[in-house]
């Protein structure tokens, strides 16, 4: 029969060290949360290998006394704990006297502490757990631990480290999240050296967020301050126009703790029911404060997860806090009259005719989806004319050979709004179907003039349906080419002819692709792979990947989806065959690299689509679709009765 022994003291730690020391990210965010409770107002972590040879975290924090600091490394020491009830009344952030202890018995760990006002510190060194002697040091006030060669004493965990880039980036991810939800204090990051991340701690949250999350997601952003009684909701939201593919974007902090809570995504999301874009997500960094009794955080082991007391009172304010944000935000621009009201503006976003339009913002999120049969219908559906989304980047030159004179009043208006002249047809725009050839761009004037005595000619006569061009050749044939085919399929013979690593461009704010649990599976271990195919990712921590850099071809707005069509092809195929799965990612950059069916195309996008087709170069879609279809003259008589 066993004999029962009660566990050493090292093997109890070890345990224990499984539970609160996971990876380096984890020593990174014990040390950041007590630098914190120590009143710290800046803090700097310093990592080398992704953290598992060198991490460092140092702090002006109140600092530790020299007779204090060996019982700062046993188990179940704490300043912050003394009673059980204080269990219902958590404020600080780490509370159960495990951390250092679990740290040090996995490590080498050197702490340097002194006290605020102390004449000098104290150094203590603790191998595998084992402190040597206390010693006094020269140090600045404050505290700075350094954790050397992280599991060298348990080789078993060391084995399910991923590579240093994914650590690198999972402490990335948990100083950007600590910035967040602390924007008084100062963070700084610094990776093999180099700053990777530095928050000013002036107090503002936008400063950290400017910091952390870059300029143009601040630039998107709207105020959010809502009361009631002990609730309260503070940040800031994305304006609905800069409404994301995903809600990466979505940061949510309770009492100052990062949580996922699928009641405050949905309170968010009930604002902007009737003003986003269907498909899109709105983003935020909103921070919720209420009684520590009214909240449990800790419910889920990493604590990323609430439980409200009284959940009615918590959704309601943010979801009033964030729809009066909103509705302020919507108030400049309706105070200005509309110029040329009645008619179409094409440069005004849909979304923002449909914020204006009076009749579904009387309505509540409940009527509306009562009214749309249950379907979240985007608010652009009360705008005047057939809503179209409209690329900035694409000149509007190809209108004018689209329709009449409404149209041509649209392309002019945004430019010089209040004058009824120049809603007036412009005399130099020609009358269609002319204006296409004469529109063709004044570059390559030759070309265009060389081309029908080479070949047969092919007339663009237009385009419908903003998807499909309408073109005849000599031989009296009509065609219809579908834009979106065919310039997948060049796309994608171009990307196969290369063998180098597709091109990505940096980005200047990160994107965020939160994925699914087993999208995320399949992504995490191939980051480089990815990186060949032009993402270049980190680790965001809970399913989220950090996009630094998407492919060149790439826009922006497409490129999470593209990421998490990318995160599903991986996941089915695994790899089973490369040249197939190399394909078949191809497929999927050369298919978001496309013009849209949809989008408003330029004349010449159009014309060296034409160019291909008619070359005969190209018949298919990577899926094995058409990219034209042919209908001969005499089909047509025939439809039309003039010949049987
Ligand atoms: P806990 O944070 O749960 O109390 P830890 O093992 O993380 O447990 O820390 C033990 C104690 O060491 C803390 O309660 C605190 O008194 C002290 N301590 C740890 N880190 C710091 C620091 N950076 N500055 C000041 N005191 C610290
Ligand atoms: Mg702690």
């Amino acid at each position: 029969m066993p004999h029962i022994e009660q566990l050493s003291p090292h093997v109890a730690d070890l345990i224990a060290a499984g539970e609160v020391v996971e990876r380096p990210a984890s020593v990174a965010k014990e040390l950041l949360e007590n630098s914190l409770d120590a009143g710290a107002s800046a803090v700097t972590v310093e990592i080398q290998d992704g953290g598992m040879t060198y991490l460092r975290v140092s702090d002006d924090g109140c600092g530790i006394a020299p007779g204090e600091l060996p019982t700062a490394f046993l188990r179940h020491a704490t300043s912050k704990l003394r009673r059980a009830e204080d269990l219902a009344a958590i404020g600080t952030l780490g509370f159960r006297g495990e951390a250092l202890a679990a740290i040090s018995s996995v490590s080498r760990l050197d702490v340097f502490t002194r006290e605020r006002g102390a004449l000098s510190g104290a150094a203590l060194h603790l191998e595998g757990g084992v402190p040597g002697e206390v010693a006094e040091a020269g140090c600045p006030e404050g505290t700075s631990v350094i954790v050397r060669d992280l599991f060298y004493n348990t080789p078993a965990r060391l084995k399910f480290m991923k590579r240093d880039s994914a650590e690198a980036s999972a402490i990335s991810g948990i100083v950007t999240h600590l910035a967040l939800s602390h924007p008084g204090v100062s963070f700084k990051l610094i990776k093999d050296g180099a700053e990777a991340l530095h928050t000013p701690g002036d107090g503002a949250l936008r400063s950290a967020v400017y910091a952390a999350l870059g300029r143009e997601f601040t630039l998107s952003l709207v105020d959010v301050a809502g009361r009631d009684g002990d609730l309260a909701a503070d940040g800031f939201v994305t304006r609905p126009l800069s409404g994301r593919g995903t809600r990466g974007m979505q940061t949510f902090f309770v009492n100052g703790r990062l949580v996922k809570s699928q009641l405050l995504t949905a309170a968010l999301e009930e604002a902007y029911a009737n003003r986003i874009m269907k498909g899109r997500f709105p983003g935020c960094v909103l921070c919720v404060t209420l009684p520590f009794a009214l909240v449990d955080v800790n419910v889920h082991p990493a604590k990323t997860i609430v439980k409200f007391a009284a959940e009615k009172p918590v959704f309601d304010l943010v979801y009033h806090a964030v729809s009066d944000a909103l509705d302020r935000e919507a108030k400049p621009t309706e105070a200005s009259p509309v110029p040329g009201a009645g008619v179409s503006r094409p440069s005004a976003a849909p979304d923002e005719r449909g914020e204006r339009g009076g009749f579904y913002r009387t309505m509540t999120a409940e009527q509306f989806r009562a009214a749309h049969g249950g379907k979240s219908a985007p608010a652009r559906a009360s705008s005047p004319a057939p809503a179209q989304p409209f690329r900035t980047r694409v000149p509007a030159v190809t209108l004018g050979e689209l329709g009449g004179r409404a149209r041509v009043a649209d392309v002019v208006q945004p430019a010089a709004p209040a004058s009824p002249v120049a809603a007036a047809p412009a005399p130099e725009i020609p009358h269609p179907p002319a204006a296409v050839s004469e529109t063709a761009p004044a570059a390559e004037p030759e070309q265009a003039d060389l081309l029908p005595a080479v070949e047969p000619a092919w007339r663009i006569a237009g385009e419908v349906l903003n998807t499909y061009i309408v073109c005849e050749d000599a031989s009296n044939n009509v065609w219809l080419i579908d834009k979106h085919a065919a310039h997948e399929r060049v796309n994608f013979d171009r990307f196969k002819a290369q063998n180098e690593p597709i091109m990505s461009q940096t980005l200047l704010t990160p994107l965020v692709a939160q994925l699914s649990d087993d999208e995320y599976a399949a992504v995490a271990p191939r980051f480089d792979t990815l990186r060949r195919y032009g993402f270049v990712c980190e680790d965001f921590g809970g399913g989220a990947v950090l996009l630094r850099a998407v492919p060149a071809d790439i826009d922006e707005t497409e490129a999470v989806a593209a990421l998490e069509e990318i995160a599903g092809k991986l996941l089915r195929g695994g790899g089973a065959d490369p040249a197939g799965a190399r394909d078949a990612l191809l497929a999927t950059l050369a298919c978001k690299a496309a013009i849209k069916g949809g989008w408003k195309s330029d004349e010449r996008e159009l014309r060296a689509l034409v160019d291909r087709v008619q070359s005969g170069e190209i018949e298919y879609c990577p899926h094995g679709r058409p990219v034209k279809v042919r209908l001969t003259q005499a089909e047509l008589e025939k439809m039309f009765k003039r010949r049987v």
